[in-house]
């Protein structure tokens, strides 16, 4: 069955009032980018609390689909056959049309859900789904009316045109990119940090990703795990510009003077430090890292405190309270899993302390963290000016 419309629904940004029109122009802009990767010719319009999505003559529907279900703000994907004469003989004979090609002589059972948009239709939407019901058990007698658990719920829908559907693809649900600012991620390469981001993404922020390596005591194929893990959220988000920055002589300054069992928090704290500066330059609203209360020493709440302290943007923790189990589970629905568990070595594991402080407090970590006085800053600004920054797409 060829379909010439695809009616895409939309939960959330129905409510939005004055602002709706900002979400809907996203929303088109997002689908007709995807679609353009699967065929020329897609037109993609707002139509009262709907996208109509006209597909060209030829395209391959799976791939369609497939497209859509990577767009945030997409609660279902309705493919529909077009009437364009919605006078009552030819709706009649298109709806049945419709079925007969989609259901054949398959007995179910079934019922009419009717729309009318265009007001002076003659008839109302309780009258169209009644006597349109009635019409289909004259000309199908392998359909029965069901109205309370339908296996085939038809709609019918009358606006300058007609529509007849029975089918909903789910969506991702979500916002769309582009309706809700900028934050930039803390990416690292493990299972956390790119579900994360995928979370964040899905209300319609738009993100940017900062990840720190201290070569040569990482490698470059650890990096490069992070870009393929930015390349995989890129699915979902849209391109992404990953700063990569070298943090080797800011942890090796840190393992130089102050204690090693606080190792972990410091590093932390001058990561989200460096992360807002980029943020900052990249017009962002806000951080994100893949934190989760208790995973390991530096996730307890006093290790969070710690790390918090130095941040003045908002910190995203979408993960903050979920299971290990919860977090992985999103992790291979959006297909990062495999690449996470690649065992290649991060910055924060390399030196890590037997024994690092699980109860660390504020006043000693910023009594330490003194002791970087005299060298942190040019550090600082060197890590930041040698910056490699990789568009993600
Ligand atoms: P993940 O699975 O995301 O790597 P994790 O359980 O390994 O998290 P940590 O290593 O404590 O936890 O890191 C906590 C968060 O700090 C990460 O989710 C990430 O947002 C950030 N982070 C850690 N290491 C790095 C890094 N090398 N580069 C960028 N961000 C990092
Ligand atoms: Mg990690």
């Amino acid at each position: 069955m060829v379909y010439k419309v695809l009616l895409v629904k939309y939960a959330e940004i129905g409510i939005k009032g004055k602002n709706r029109y900002v979400f809907e122009d996203a929303l088109c802009d997002r689908i007709a980018e995807k679609l353009e990767k699967v065929a020329e010719g897609f037109e993609v319009v707002r139509e009262q609390g709907r996208i109509k999505i006209s597909c060209p003559d030829v395209y391959d529907f799976d791939e369609t689909i497939a497209q859509l279900k990577t767009v945030f703000g997409i609660w279902e994907i309705c493919p529909a056959v077009v009437i364009e004469d919605a006078s009552w003989d030819s709706l009649v004979k298109g709806v049945g049309d419709y079925v007969e090609e989609r259901y054949g002589d398959r007995k179910m059972t079934f019922k009419v859900e009717a729309r009318r948009s265009d007001k002076s239709y003659p008839m109302t939407s309780p009258v169209i789904a009644s006597e349109m019901g009635g019409c289909m058990l004259d000309r199908f007698p392998n359909l029965s009316v069901d109205v309370h658990k339908p296996e085939m719920l038809l709609y019918v829908e009358i606006r300058n045109m007609a529509y007849a559907y029975s089918e909903s693809i789910k969506g991702l649900g979500g916002m769309p990119l582009g309706a809700n600012g900028r934050a930039m991620l803390l990416l690292s390469g493990g299972i956390d940090s790119p579900v994360a981001g995928y979370m964040v993404a899905k209300r319609g922020i738009v993100i940017d990703a900062v990840y720190f390596h201290a070569p040569p005591y990482t490698s470059e194929r650890a990096k490069q795990k992070v870009v393929d893990l930015a390349k995989l959220i890129s699915v979902y988000t849209g391109p992404i510009r990953l700063h990569v920055v070298n943090f080797t002589d800011i942890q090796l300054a840190i393992i130089d003077k102050c204690p090693r069992e606080e190792l972990t928090i410091i590093m932390r704290r001058y990561m989200m430090r460096i992360a807002e500066i980029f943020a900052e330059k990249c017009k962002c609203q806000a951080l994100i890292t893949g934190e989760s209360i208790g995973q390991v020493a530096s996730q307890t709440p006093q290790s969070l405190l710690c790390t918090n302290a130095v941040c003045k943007l908002p910190v995203y923790r979408p993960v903050i309270a979920f299971d290990k189990q919860d977090i992985v589970d999103i992790a291979e629905k959006i297909n990062t899993y495999e690449t996470s568990i690649e065992p290649y070595e991060d910055c924060c594991t390399i030196f890590v302390a037997k024994h690092p402080v699980t109860k660390p407090y504020l006043n000693i970590i910023e009594h330490s963290e003194k002791k970087l006085n005299d060298v942190i800053d040019e550090l600082m600004q060197k890590a930041i000016d040698t910056v490699e920054i990789i568009e993600v797409n």
